[in-house]
């Protein structure tokens, strides 16, 4: 997972210990922990959704169930085949919405040795070839019995919904879904260059295919699962773009979710900021099982998903009405 960059800004003495209280590193999984089967419990009855009407026609009980299929095949590693079974599902879904998928194999050497990779990318035509790219990463943490519902499932089943969406919509800007694979370190701690692998390959091939200029806005979602959800602004991520976020989110009455206090996260956003693309993460990280065999499915709660996702295609014609420019054809 990424860490936070937290606590530098406090005094020593109160750094280390806010960092023993809060920040923890959850990088590291107790004996206990690992030795416990990654069982969830049965659902409860409140894991239910908004009607989508409600909700922007983002479904979120459909969203639950991609990321309950997700759980369903096991840990989803980098290089394994609970990986391979989680990409197959996620093209296999994507095909079935009518989305035009591109599966980019990689290749990239990790501590591991050398490793086979793939990022999913959905990419919607629209009227202006400007790029709204969303991203969310399916691979899960390299630990005994973890499965990563809320981390690398939660958002991928929103995303799956929000591609669902989108692929059925005619769209004034071009929009990309990118499902990426190797967010997570391999090693236990989050040390560069042992990280993001997917994000940073697909900022490299844009960069190289001359996508990237077009790129208006990266919008991340990442762990937004957890029944108490609570979203704190991302100082790392570009002012306007969490701005943008956190107004929509304001008005549609979702301000106990995101929430103003803030934290600074690395996560895959860091590849489009360092090559100065406009990009933002949508991150709850302060969850109790983060990087535990406790990230199951009885933790997440479809309203959580249908909140975020909710606020994501409510983005989707304010970004248009902001960079869509009228093509040679439409104008006056
Ligand atoms: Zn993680």
């Amino acid at each position: 997972m990424r860490r936070q960059i937290s606590c530098s800004w406090i005094l020593p003495l109160f750094a280390a210990l806010l960092c023993l209280a809060a920040c923890r590193d959850k990088g590291t999984v107790t004996a206990e922990e690992t030795s416990a089967a990654a069982v969830a419990p049965a659902l409860t009855a409140q894991q239910t959704a908004p009607a989508p009407g409600e909700t922007g026609s983002f479904d979120g009980q459909r969203a639950f169930q991609y990321v309950s299929d997700l759980v369903a095949i096991g840990p989803r590693t980098a290089g394994t085949d609970g990986n391979h079974r989680a990409q197959d599902y996620i093209i296999g879904q994507l095909k079935g919405f009518g989305c035009p998928v591109d599966p980019e194999a990689f290749h990239t050497p990790t501590p591991l040795g050398e490793m086979d990779m793939r990022n999913i990318v959905v990419k919607i035509s629209g009227t202006s070839s400007d790029i709204v790219l969303f991203l969310t990463h399916y691979d899960t943490k390299r630990l005994p019995n973890f499965v990563g519902a809320d981390d690398g499932g939660s958002s991928t089943g929103v995303m799956l919904e929000l591609a669902r969406l989108l692929c059925a919509r005619k769209s004034a800007l071009t929009f990309w879904i990118a499902f990426l694979d190797g967010e997570e370190a391999f090693n236990l701690q989050w040390n560069n260059p042992d990280n993001t692998y997917g994000s940073r390959e697909l900022a490299a091939r844009m960069a190289l295919s001359g996508d990237l200029p077009h790129t208006k806005a990266v919008i991340l979602a990442d762990m937004i699962g957890s029944q108490n959800l609570r979203i704190k602004r991302d100082t790392s991520s570009t002012s306007w773009l969490t701005d943008l976020v956190w107004s929509t989110a304001s008005r549609l009455g979702y301000g106990n979710v995101f929430v103003s206090s803030e934290t600074s996260v690395q996560d895959d956003h860091v590849p489009f900021l360092s090559r100065s693309v406009p990009a933002v993460d949508i991150i709850d990280l302060e969850i109790p099982y983060w990087h535990t065999p406790q990230d199951t499915l009885d933790k997440l709660s479809p309203n959580s998903l249908a909140v975020v996702g909710h606020v994501l295609i409510a983005l989707v014609p304010q970004l248009e009405q902001k960079f869509a420019r009228p093509t040679a054809a439409t104008r006056p």
